[in-house]
C-alpha cells in the first residue's frame, strides 16, 4: 500500500486551468490562491498541469497549505522549462500533451478555466468541444475574472449570430465572473452535494 492509498479519499476533483504566467493584475494571482484554499479546505483534489508557475503554481500551493490533495500532469519535456512541482501530492510525469490532457480529464469531475494565455485557451476548448461532441459530460466552468474573457464570449456570440454555432453550445460553459458561486455551481452539477467545510475562508 502506498501513501496515497492510506490517504482518504477526496470529496471532489476539480481540475484547474488557467495561466503559467501570473498576469499583470495580482487581482488574479489573488483570486488563484482563494480557490486553491477553497479546494483544500474541503477535502477537494486539485488536478493541474503540474507546474510551478504563474496561476498554477498559485493554485497548487494554495491548496496544498489547506490540507488539499494535488495531483499535477506535467510532460517530462516541460518539467524542467514550467518548473514541475515535486511538492504535489501526486506528480504525474507524461511523454505527450495528449497524455497530460487525457490524465486530467479522467481525474477530474468538473473543470474551471482561469485567466490565462494560448495553452489555457486550448484545454478550455477542447473540454468544450468534446463535452458537446458527448466524449465526456462532465461540467466545465468559465472565470471571467474583471471581464477578462468577454472578448472570448463575445466572439462565440459572433460566431452563432453567424451561424456557425448554436446557442445550445454556449449553454455547455458556465460562466461567471465570481469564483466561488461558479465552483459551487460545479461541483454541484457534478454530482456532489454540498462540499464538506473545513472552516470558512
Ligand atoms: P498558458 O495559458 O499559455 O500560460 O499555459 C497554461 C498551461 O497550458 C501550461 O502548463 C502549458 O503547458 C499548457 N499548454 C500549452 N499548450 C497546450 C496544449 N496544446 N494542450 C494542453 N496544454 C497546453
Amino acid at each position: 500500500m502506498t501513501m496515497l492509498d492510506q490517504l482518504s479519499p477526496p470529496a471532489f476533483s476539480i481540475c484547474v486551468y488557467c495561466g503559467s504566467r501570473p498576469g499583470h493584475d495580482a487581482a488574479f494571482a489573488a483570486t488563484a490562491a482563494e480557490i486553491g484554499h477553497w479546494i483544500g479546505h474541503h477535502r477537494g483534489q486539485l488536478v493541474y498541469g503540474g507546474g510551478r508557475n504563474g496561476l498554477m503554481g498559485v493554485v497548487a500551493d494554495a491548496a496544498l497549505a489547506a490540507g488539499g490533495r494535488v495531483t499535477g500532469v506535467i510532460p517530462r519535456s516541460l518539467a524542467e522549462r514550467e518548473h514541475a512541482h515535486r511538492g504535489c501530492t501526486e506528480l504525474i510525469m507524461v511523454e505527450t500533451m495528449h497524455e497530460r490532457k487525457r490524465i486530467m480529464a479522467e481525474r477530474a469531475d468538473a473543470f474551471i478555466a482561469l485567466p490565462g494565455g494560448i495553452g489555457t485557451f486550448e484545454e478550455l476548448f477542447e473540454t468544450w468541444t468534446w463535452r458537446q461532441l458527448g466524449y465526456h459530460d462532465k461540467p466545465l466552468g468559465l472565470l471571467n475574472q474583471g471581464g477578462y474573457y468577454d472578448a472570448l464570449i463575445a466572439l462565440a456570440r459572433h460566431s452563432v449570430r453567424n451561424g456557425f454555432m448554436d446557442s445550445s453550445q454556449m449553454q455547455l460553459i458556465d460562466v461567471d465572473a465570481q469564483w466561488q458561486p461558479l465552483l459551487q455551481r460545479l461541483i454541484a452539477a457534478a454530482g456532489f452535494g454540498a462540499p464538506v467545510r473545513m472552516g470558512a475562508i
